[in-house]
């Protein structure tokens, strides 16, 4: 699997490839079984079932790095934040701030398009809970670093969706950019900000998650003023 990663020559290659991964047997099973059962309320609908890649564009400058697909969500449309309420508040956000040209992503053909912008998850497939465990964040890390050489020549700002993203991106210091990562490491916080020295600026924010945006713990404001931020930080208009 990390030879497969290494050896993606492009967005494309990397896309069908990761789509293709049965590295986390657990994952694996989890992902094929709701695709199977399905939500009632999806029943008529075909589940993508699969890891789900990134997307975005390959000159982008900005990234944003979630945790995993949602069961019903990404797993079913086959597009990462589609279909599911998660997504609902991120591409608002996106839109609102001029990098989405639409407000709503609720299926992979829906014309959606970004701009300046890449978006990908840690981890590929949707997991139990929404809680991988450290081992298949460790397999599927090599996706993500992949997908990070891919565009690191215009990647400028990584904004963080939660905390489990913010600690996923130390691994891709030594990886990607050949060095070590800060230690003690930051904490992450909503409007935390690392810069580091040959690498992407880290921005965090509380994850667009339902417990966060129905409770008011992260509001369409906050939001507007991380990807302000973001923007500044990364040049883009
Ligand atoms: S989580 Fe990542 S490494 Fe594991 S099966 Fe899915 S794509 Fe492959």
């Amino acid at each position: 699997m990390v030879a497969r990663a290494a050896r993606a020559t492009d967005l494309a290659d990397l896309d069908a490839a990761v789509s293709d991964c049965f590295a986390c047997p657990r994952l694996v099973q989890w992902r094929e079984e709701v695709a199977r059962t399905r939500r009632a309320a999806f029943r008529d609908q075909e589940y993508w079932g699969r890891p789900v890649p990134g997307l975005g564009t390959g000159d982008a400058r900005i990234a944003i790095l979630g945790l995993a697909p949602a069961a019903h969500g990404g797993n079913r449309t086959g597009r990462i934040f589609t279909g599911d309420r998660s997504g609902d508040v991120l591409f608002a956000a996106l839109h609102r701030a001029g990098l989405a040209n639409q407000p709503t992503s609720v299926a992979a053909d829906d014309g959606l398009t970004v701009r300046d912008l890449r978006i990908f998850s840690a981890v590929r497939c949707a997991p139990p809970d929404n809680k991988p465990t450290p081992v298949e964040r460790d397999t599927c890390a090599p996706w993500l670093h992949r997908e990070v050489t891919l565009i690191r020549p215009t990647l400028r700002v990584v904004v963080a969706l939660g905390a489990f993203a913010w600690a996923a991106w130390w691994p891709v210091l030594r990886a990607v950019y050949g060095q070590p990562p800060p230690s003690p490491r930051p904490v992450f916080g909503h409007g935390a900000h690392w810069s580091g020295t040959n690498a992407p600026d880290l921005l965090g924010c509380y994850h667009v998650s339902q417990q966060n945006t129905f409770t008011g713990r992260l509001t369409p404001g906050m939001l507007d003023d991380v990807f302000g931020q973001a923007k500044q930080l990364a040049g883009v208009d």
